[in-house]
């Protein structure tokens, strides 16, 4: 308990100091303006209205009220000019400058993590939580600082003019304070509780939210009974929620009442108005101002202290723990080091897997077990085998997106562990079957870049069979989150385009994940023919259960449970007659058989 409220601090400090790195205006503005804001009223409740009153009592000099009044609201008008122009002009573009300093610093990490991070639930969470939430978390930091700084002013500065008029009140304001203190550290520990047992639902409740809005599911949950299904999941979580909810709020409402209203209604309330109504009215040691001034300074004070306590009890905590995975995604370490050699290679060099074998990271199988194989340059290399043989993973491993186990790959004689990472994956255009298209025009589809040259987009196209005409030929926007009007495209014509990167990169490799599972037979075969044209200076390693297409290999791979059992040209493992014989003769018969 004792640890994690010392490390929500640390988080709170953690994230102000993020803030002001960036924004220091804002935070600055934040705490200057909320104070100048809310100070004359604070003042105006004790040091105004007891000149005010007594003035009034002592019946002359209404002039002097009337002076007062002019000074203070003047001084309320020029507050509130600073205060408006700030928080409507300033603070909104702050704000922004605030959210895309986060922004960069999440996408920034995210992007030079490890990719392997992604197989990590944890890692993955706090990306997301990150995402979601980190630009409310540091709005929240600022209030509640605003908020605790301008109760501290408060307690001091009307502390301070009750002292001046009777030191006996503040005895009852100390005493409130030390009540309420305690209570609100209580009120803090079952809201951490609370908190925790509430973590499971709201992870729940962020993957009914994923389900309902991401495309990915729609299909599904229109066409069959899966809506329903996940509606039942939800409607038990959120009941499973209020019954694991209800006994903190009953613990926290008592704990509320203990802390809030016994100490004001009896030490302030009532303890101040007899002390200082009978200074006032029976002993004339005070005057009627004073009794006004104390008793609105008093409850103006144990007011500030209980939201002093509440922003440390409730906020500060709640912030902290978003804030803690904010950091802890922040301060992952990526465990892949890059190397120092950089060379881009004109020309591709021999690739070179020697006695590779691998496991997932946090798994104990290996799913590549002592591959060895060489790629010579210009050759077109196909990958076969079934399902979950290995044939992703080795190109996976051929990309540096993981580190080998055992064994080494080499790039021209040199461990790719050796070379630059980004040098490295210069190299390389690889087209994965999983592939993204982007809200952004076709050429940039195609080139990846935000400045295509649109006669070589248009020429890679052509080379992965993309013959759609489109109304502004790669100036077409694709999807339509940027655009109304943006093009939508089919299976096989997104592929198409992700496919033409691969053509369009002037890089000696390319890398191809099952580039015609989209596919029609007919877009296969032209795919094929244009693919041996287009990629004539590139070494071409590529994934593939469709059969045909392996025919124009030059050599070709077949995995079986993490190893090589087969390997030659078409020809030569039809001659063998294995496992690729068989599979070929398969695939051919029942392609006959439609
Ligand atoms: P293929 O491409 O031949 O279908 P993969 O290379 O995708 O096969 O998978 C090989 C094996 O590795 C499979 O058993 C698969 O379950 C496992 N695998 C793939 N990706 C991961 C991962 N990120 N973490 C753990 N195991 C994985």
């Amino acid at each position: 308990m004792k640890d994690k409220k010392v490390n929500s601090f640390k988080n709170y400090v953690y994230m102000l100091r993020f803030i002001f790195k960036h924004t220091p205006f804002m935070v600055f503005g934040y705490l200057f303006f909320d104070v100048l804001a809310n100070l004359p009223w604070t003042l105006s409740n004790v040091v105004l209205l007891k000149y005010i009153i007594d003035v009034a009592v002592e019946g002359e000099g209404l002039y002097r009220v009337a002076v007062a009044l002019v000074l203070f609201v003047a001084f309320v008008v020029i507050t509130n000019l600073c205060t408006t122009l700030f928080y409507e002009v300033s603070l909104p573009k702050q704000r922004e400058k605030l959210y895309f300093a986060i922004y960069k610093t999440i996408y920034e990490k995210a992007a030079k993590m490890d990719y392997e991070a992604y197989d990590n639930p944890e890692y993955y969470n706090d990306l997301v939580l990150a995402m979601n939430s980190m630009n409310e978390r540091a709005n929240a930091v600022l209030s509640n600082t605003q908020d605790i700084l301008t109760n501290i002013i408060g307690v001091f500065t009307i502390g301070a003019v009750i002292v001046t008029i009777d030191p006996v009140c503040l005895i009852f304001v100390v005493v409130c304070v030390a009540i309420m203190t305690p209570i609100g550290r209580l009120i803090a520990k079952v809201n951490v509780e609370r908190t925790e047992a509430m973590t499971p639902y709201d992870r729940k409740n962020l993957y009914f939210s994923r389900v309902f809005y991401l495309q990915d599911y729609a299909k599904e949950l229109r066409l069959s009974g899966a809506g329903k299904m996940i509606e039942a999941r939800y409607n038990k979580n959120i009941y499973d929620r209020i019954k694991t909810i209800a006994p903190y709020l009953t613990r926290q409402w008592k704990l509320y009442f203990c802390q809030e209203s016994l100490p004001m209604t009896i030490l302030i309330y009532l303890g101040i108005t007899l002390l200082m109504g009978y200074k006032a009215i029976v002993t004339k040691e005070a005057s009627m101002g004073d009794f006004a001034a104390t008793f609105n300074g008093a409850a103006s004070i144990s007011t500030s202290v209980f939201a002093i306590t509440s922003q440390f009890a409730i906020n500060i905590r709640e912030n902290g723990l978003f804030v803690e995975k904010f950091r802890k995604f922040m301060n992952a370490k990526e465990k892949m080091v890059s190397g120092n050699n950089k060379r881009f290679f004109e020309k591709p060099p021999v690739i070179k897997f020697e006695n590779v074998s691998f496991k997932y990271p946090g798994t104990d199988k290996y799913v590549l077990k002592n591959i060895n194989l060489e790629i010579s340059p210009y050759k077109k290399i196909a990958l076969v085998g079934y399902n979950g043989a290995g044939k992703t993973t080795l190109t996976n491993l051929l990309l540096r997106l993981y580190d080998v186990t055992e064994g080494a790959i080499t790039l021209d004689g040199v461990n790719i562990k050796d070379w630059d990472i980004n040098s490295y994956h210069r190299n390389f255009a690889a087209v994965f079957q999983d592939f993204s298209l982007f809200g952004a025009t076709l050429g940039e589809n195609v080139s990846m870049n935000d400045s295509p040259d649109s006669k070589k987009a248009e020429k890679a196209l052509e080379a992965a069979s993309f013959d759609r005409e489109l109304p502004n030929g790669t100036n077409s926007i694709l999807l339509r989150e940027f655009d109304d009007d943006g093009v939508s495209l089919s299976g096989g014509e997104a592929q198409k385009i992700a496919i033409a990167r691969a053509f369009y990169k002037d890089c000696p490799f390319a890398i191809l994940d099952e580039p015609s599972a989209n596919l029609d037979p007919i877009a296969e075969y032209s795919l094929n023919q244009s693919m041996v044209k287009a990629a004539e200076s590139k070494t071409v390693l590529f994934i593939s259960h469709r059969l045909s297409t392996t025919v124009m290999a030059d050599e070709i791979y077949m995995l079986e449970n993490g190893e090589i059992i087969e390997h030659g040209s078409h020809n030569k493992l039809m001659e063998l007659d294995g496992k690729y014989a068989y599979m070929f003769r398969l695939q051919a018969e029942k392609y006959m058989e439609k």
